[in-house]
């Protein structure tokens, strides 16, 4: 007996009343995983207040498959800690029963997904950080990345539920030929009893700049790029791809940048279309985070520097040289 994939219902964030990129893909991976007649469903757990960004992004979840969106709206859920997310969501996974439930490899996604898979009980599997999925008959294969990424397995199911975390910008978001309209329910909302986490202080990171993980571009710094200052050009280059500005440890532990920017196998694990690496010399531990991206540039005044191994395009040169070189090639061809 294969796995259930006659319902799925997949856990949708939104990100300042917006649903985050990686929700419609994961409801992309859920269509690939769902037997011919299987419900697709949706949830959001929000702050209250929401209703016209909950029409808006229950109207979007229907064109990418959704048949219903039941949306979890209150208060307390402004800025949830995990424990009051998990809340939100069991009365729902119950009431549901999904053969299969489906969040996105978050922080978020990250502290839930097990939850909901000891929830479900005895018998469910989880599978995470997945980056493709593809149905063979009755059987459905999920890929993922192992040691750190030097390695991908294929894993199927066994029956009983399952729980499945998807890897931002990885599986390609594909709307419906023919739009859905999602009757959106809102579903009552019941605080822990007891609740064991209370949140104290939260510090905003700084606004404007594009998310790393969603990021299309990448222009990461490493120790190369000696001072807080020489990140400027990288934070012009990144500017002119409309792009997001990574770091390496080195950079990170040299104090060069925040650690909120660090890529690899400590840090975030990102996948753009684009990386460009300048003055990164590519151990092993950043190549973890990056390695996957689709095209990979290296800028390193050392020929020999491992970063040229995973690179697809390098450039053996002073990255001071060639970042602002490069940013006003492309001012001027937008320009032009
Ligand atoms: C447990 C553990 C976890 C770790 N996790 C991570 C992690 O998540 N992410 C991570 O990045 N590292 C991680 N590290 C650290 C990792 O091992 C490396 O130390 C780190 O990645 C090195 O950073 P770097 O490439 O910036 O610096 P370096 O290795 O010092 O490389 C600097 C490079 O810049 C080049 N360069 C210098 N000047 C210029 C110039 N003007 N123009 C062009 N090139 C120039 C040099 O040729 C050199 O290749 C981890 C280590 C451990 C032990």
């Amino acid at each position: 007996m294969g796995m259930n994939t006659n319902r799925l219902l997949v856990i949708s964030e939104l990100r300042d009343g917006m649903l985050r990129k990686v929700a419609l893909e994961t409801l992309s991976a859920a269509r690939s995983c769902a037997a011919g007649d299987a419900v697709v469903e949706a949830a959001i757990v929000c702050g209250a207040g929401l209703e016209s960004e909950l029409q808006a992004a229950a109207a979007q979840l229907a064109g990418y498959g959704a048949s219903r969106v039941y949306a979890v709206a209150h208060d307390d859920l402004a800025q949830p800690t995990a424990e009051q997310y998990i809340a939100a969501l069991k009365p729902l996974v119950d009431r549901l029963s999904p053969g299969v439930v489906l969040f996105g490899h978050t922080p978020v996604g990250r502290d839930a997904a097990p939850a909901i898979a000891e929830f479900l009980g005895a018998g469910t599997g989880q599978i995470s950080d997945i980056v493709a999925v593809e149905r063979r008959g009755d059987e459905v294969l999920f890929t993922r990345p192992i040691y750190a990424g030097k390695a991908m397995e294929t894993r199927t199911a066994a029956a009983g539920p399952l729980v499945v975390t998807v890897r931002p910008n990885n599986i390609a978001a594909e709307p419906l030929e023919q739009t859905l309209h999602a009757e959106l329910e809102l579903v009552p909302y019941a605080p822990p009893a007891e609740p064991r986490v209370r949140v104290l202080h939260r510090s905003q990171k700084p606004a404007g700049r594009a998310d790393l993980s969603e990021a299309g571009v990448i222009v990461s710094g490493g120790r190369g790029v000696k001072s807080a200052e020489g990140f400027r050009p990288l934070y012009e280059l990144a500017e002119a791809l409309c792009g997001a500005v990574g770091a390496s440890r080195g950079a990170c532990d040299a104090g060069y940048c925040d650690y909120a920017l660090q890529i690899g196998q400590t840090g975030k694990v990102v996948t753009p279309d684009v990386y460009i690496a300048c003055g990164i010399s590519g151990a092993i531990q950043h190549l973890a985070g990056m390695s996957a991206s689709k095209v990979i540039v290296a800028v390193n005044k050392d020929p020999e520097a491992p970063i040229f191994q995973v690179a697809d395009y390098g450039i053996v040169a002073d990255l001071f040289d060639v970042v602002p070189k490069l940013t006003a090639l492309l001012r001027e061809a937008s320009a032009g």
